[in-house]
């Protein structure tokens, strides 16, 4: 059922919001559902909010727009009085004092909350493996990872335990794993939506987005969660204003990409272009340089954001406590901001990233978006050794759009080998409505 016609059954009392709770919590609480290990805390309070929802519906008190839809977060996202962890020992036992900028805007539309995700240990992986609380399963095959870092929303998502999730992207973390489960996730302009409340991975390119079954349902709410907030100084509201040329940009991704994955992107895409008069124009992207250039970055970042983790006032030290991806990671940082190389590997990074935003900047004067999969591969096994290098492969397609602040959806776009392939869509800052738009020509 779309949000759409479920909040309209909602607010006429044709469904109960304590039905649309205890649907969800029953099917939460099933053996097979548990073993996809998703959740990690569970709100208590969800029964006694949804009451107080249909109590307004059947006095006819006025509601919120998104009354009695039931929603989960990523573990790295603040939620008074739950335990935001970050998936990590470190923080294990660590409780939130206060709310997210997006879940008190969440609130005041009298959505409700069901809990905290399982996620990749401080958002830093790319398959969902790297939690202290062991690995969220793909729900399409648990075999398989459900991709990462925003594993649990997305997993969630896939086995209908929510009418919505909230997940973070940095380089790819809402739009991999919604690829490898089948739904649909948002990465939105960096800035749009306030990052107050979400524990920083990388805070230069850290994004807070929804993960839902629908462009449609994506809309409704980015539209909530959206706009210029007093506690975080990064975030703006712009109306684009650009014509459109119902030009599309296409890449030539070479060897880069699994043959299969390329042959049913080529297929979808031709088929939409041709229903819809879109012209489709070969452009080029520099994905040689995407994945250095981001991490880089996201070392430097990662490494000063996770010196707070001292263990003196909260949790433990994050050295002794944190897994091998955060501990390659802060001491990658380490290294690269050593005093004796005068900042020389950031200040490169950040010409290519400028380099990278300049490159956009052209290309969107040609075209109106641009289109391509996802990721380049399917998903592994659970437990499947991979390397470093292949990790951080997944994220070859979506760390452009990261690195320039540029919005970005991963849809589905069909199977490959019987696994769910994302097709995603990019377009300039602020112009999420266009995203959605052409969202819809492929659902
Ligand atoms: N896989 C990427 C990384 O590990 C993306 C992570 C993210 O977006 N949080 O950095």
């Amino acid at each position: 059922m779309s949000l759409k016609t479920k909040i309209k059954e909602i607010k006429s009392g044709k469904l109960k919001a304590i039905d649309n709770v205890l649907n969800f919590s029953k099917k939460i609480a099933t053996p097979k559902i548990k073993d996809l290990n998703i959740f990690l805390n569970l709100n208590e309070n969800a029964i006694e909010q949804a009451k107080k929802v249909d109590k307004r519906i059947k006095e006819k008190k006025s509601v919120g727009k998104l009354a009695g839809l039931c929603f989960a977060v990523k573990s790295n996202i603040s939620v008074k009085g739950q335990e935001t962890n970050c998936a990590s020992e470190v923080l294990q036992g660590y409780v939130s004092p206060y709310n997210a900028t997006v879940i008190n805007k969440l609130n005041s539309e009298d959505a409700i909350f069901m809990g905290m995700l399982n996620m990749d240990e401080f958002a830093c992986g790319g398959s969902g493996e790297t939690s202290f609380f062991g690995p969220t399963k793909n729900p399409r095959n648990p075999e398989l990872i459900p991709g990462g870092t925003s594993s649990g929303s997305a997993a969630a998502m896939a086995s209908e335990l929510c009418d919505f999730t909230l997940g973070s992207d940095t380089g790819g973390s809402i739009r991999n794993p919604a690829s490898h489960c089948g739904v649909t996730g948002l990465k939105p302009t960096y800035g749009a939506v306030s990052r107050y409340g979400l524990i920083d991975m990388t805070m230069s390119f850290d994004c807070i987005g929804p993960l839902t079954n629908s462009s449609e349902d994506s809309k409704i709410i980015f539209d909530i969660i959206k706009g210029q907030d007093n506690f975080d100084t990064t975030t703006i509201e712009e109306k684009p204003v650009r014509e459109k040329k119902n030009t599309i940009g296409i890449i030539d991704l070479r060897n880069l990409c699994d043959e299969k994955i390329q042959e049913l992107f080529d297929e979808k895409i031709t088929t939409v272009a041709k229903k819809n008069n879109w012209q489709l124009k070969k452009i080029s992207l520099p994905l040689d340089i995407a994945l250095e250039t981001y991490y880089i970055i996201v070392y430097t970042e990662f490494f000063s954001t996770t010196r707070k983790f001292d263990g003196r006032r909260f949790g433990k030290e994050i050295m002794s406590a944190a897994g091998p991806e955060v501990i390659r990671r802060i001491i990658g940082g380490s290294i690269i901001t050593k005093a004796e190389f005068e900042g020389k590997y950031y200040k490169e990074a950040l010409k290519a990233k400028n380099y990278i935003k300049s490159e956009f900047q052209k290309i969107f004067a040609r075209v109106d978006a641009i289109l391509l999969p996802t990721t380049p591969k399917t998903p592994h096994k659970i437990g499947e050794k991979i390397s470093v290098e292949d990790m951080y492969a997944y994220d070859i397609f979506t760390t452009l759009s990261s690195i320039s602040g540029i919005p970005s959806i991963s849809i589905p776009m069909g199977k490959v080998d019987e696994k769910d392939v994302g097709l995603q869509i990019l377009a300039p800052h602020f112009e999420e409505d266009l995203i959605f738009k052409l969202a819809k020509k492929f659902e």
